[in-house]
């Protein structure tokens, strides 16, 4: 019973409305919060989109853009103006930390995105991993040109789309991209869809969850508008925007489940006593006066208050970044990666787990450090009981001695200190300051 665990405290907990969150966040008009990534071979355009989406949605100027169309043009790299923009705006939040992430933000009239990692960056891979851990769903990104997307498929895209699949991202965008460069091709345009949806249902997604769109990131066409191509008429599906649009964020799923939220700050407050974490919730709802758990520690107390976009609310749900004051708590319990839980359902702490995880590297049992968001622990591969089918789960192999690099294996994982992890969740195993494992918790 976790309510054992609450302390006395000599401040009164504050008054707890026994709000029913959910239908209070249904019956509101928040924004849901959606969180992406966007993959593809090298220079199929994924910079240029990503400037472009954040151009349409006024998340840049127009005369920044010309400014740096003016120093490609003198670089003689013209083309690459856009891909500038996501460049220059990339904030690394997480540096120094664990693995960077790097995010950029847009929000359309319904809909606040956050694009996970840095696509102008060439060291991709692990990017992609710190942000496809995050991630409610992927663009892939496709050039429509003959030979450019074949190669893609058997290069870098498909270890993207293995990664992705691997992490339990389960919903894709495909973004065929350049169309202008072949005309506006329709035939072109459903071969490419007709391959690639085979090459992804065969990879293990389902074809109702992967759309189709064609674009020009570089002239704009069906971003956030339709084109005005009259060779694309053909066309009568949603823009890239509506598509984003439609994705359900994976936390809409979570909106019912315990209280989750992975803490990436903590600040002491002036006040005595009060503590205030910032973080992201992952999964349930919290309101003011609330009983709430850190773990691994286990300290007890209540929420006090609640801001999100500098404003106090009464209530947070998954998906939702916020801080959260907590009543008469010493901040020496709470580190950053630490997860806040409700005191009646709290997250389980251990030190063994079983994951089901893509190597990028040869695995063997070997010291390495496991990485949840900004959790991290050191510890070992302990054993590895199997190697599996990628795209159905099967075990090829029992007891391998070395996994190789690009197939999955189940492996069992020992801590070296005791940590706040589910089953479900997404983790990256790293050794030497290299990524060579990301997988699911099972
Ligand atoms: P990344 O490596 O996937 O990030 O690709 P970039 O965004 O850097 O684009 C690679 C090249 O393709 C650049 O020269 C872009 O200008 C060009 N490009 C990107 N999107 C389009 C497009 O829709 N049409 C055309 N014609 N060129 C594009």
């Amino acid at each position: 019973n976790g309510m054992s665990n609450l302390k006395v405290s000599d401040v009164p907990p504050p008054k707890n409305k026994g709000l029913n969150v959910v239908q209070e966040y249904k019956a509101s008009d928040s924004k849901k919060s959606i969180s992406f990534v966007v993959v593809g071979h090298v220079d199929a355009g994924k910079s240029t989109l990503m400037g472009r989406l954040l151009l349409e949605l006024k998340q840049v100027q127009e005369r920044t853009v010309d400014k740096y169309r003016r120093q490609a043009e003198k670089s003689g790299k013209q083309s690459f103006a856009l891909a500038w923009v996501m460049d220059q705006r990339t904030e690394e939040r997480e540096r120094g930390v664990t693995i960077d992430v790097a995010t950029n933000h847009f929000e359309t009239p319904t809909t606040k995105f956050t694009i996970l990692d840095a696509p102008g960056h060439r060291d991709f891979v692990p990017n992609m991993i710190a942000g496809a851990s995050q991630a409610d769903f992927a663009i892939l990104v496709i050039d429509a040109n003959t030979g450019a997307y074949e190669k893609g498929l058997k290069g870098q895209t498909r270890e993207h789309v293995l990664l992705l699949r691997s992490l339990g991202v389960q919903r894709l965008i495909v973004a065929v991209n350049k169309l202008d460069m072949i005309g506006w091709s329709q035939g072109r345009f459903d071969e490419i869809s007709q391959q690639v949806s085979g090459f992804l249902t065969g990879l293990g997604f389902q074809s109702k969850l992967v759309s189709f769109i064609p674009i020009s990131g570089l002239n704009g066409d069906n971003i956030a508008g339709k084109t005005e191509d009259a060779a694309a008429g053909w066309y009568k599906g949603p823009t890239l925007i509506e598509a984003l649009e439609e994705s359900e964020a994976s936390s809409a799923r979570q909106l019912t489940k315990p209280f989750r939220m992975s803490i990436s700050e903590v600040f002491r407050s002036q006040q005595q006593g009060a503590t205030t974490l910032a973080g992201r919730v992952d999964s349930g709802n919290v309101q003011i006066g609330d009983a709430v758990m850190v773990q691994p520690s286990g300290e007890s107390t209540f929420v006090k208050s609640i801001v999100m976009d500098s404003e106090s609310r009464e209530w947070a749900v998954a998906g939702q970044s916020i801080s959260i004051a907590l009543t008469d708590i010493d901040p020496i319990h709470i580190r950053i990666g630490d997860i806040l839980c409700g005191t009646t359902d709290p997250i389980s702490v251990g030190d063994t787990f079983t994951i089901k995880a893509m190597a990028f590297e040869h695995l063997m049992p070997m010291p390495i450090d496991l990485h949840r968001g900004r959790l991290h622990a050191a510890g070992q591969i302990q054993a590895i009981p199997a190697t599996l089918n990628k795209a159905s789960g099967a075990v090829i192999r029992k007891k391998p001695k070395v996994v190789q690099p690009g197939e999955v294996a189940r492996a069992i994982i020992k801590l070296n200190t005791k940590v706040p992890l589910e089953q479900g969740q997404r983790v990256v195993l790293r050794s030497g300051g290299e990524t060579i494992a990301a997988g699911l918790l099972d």
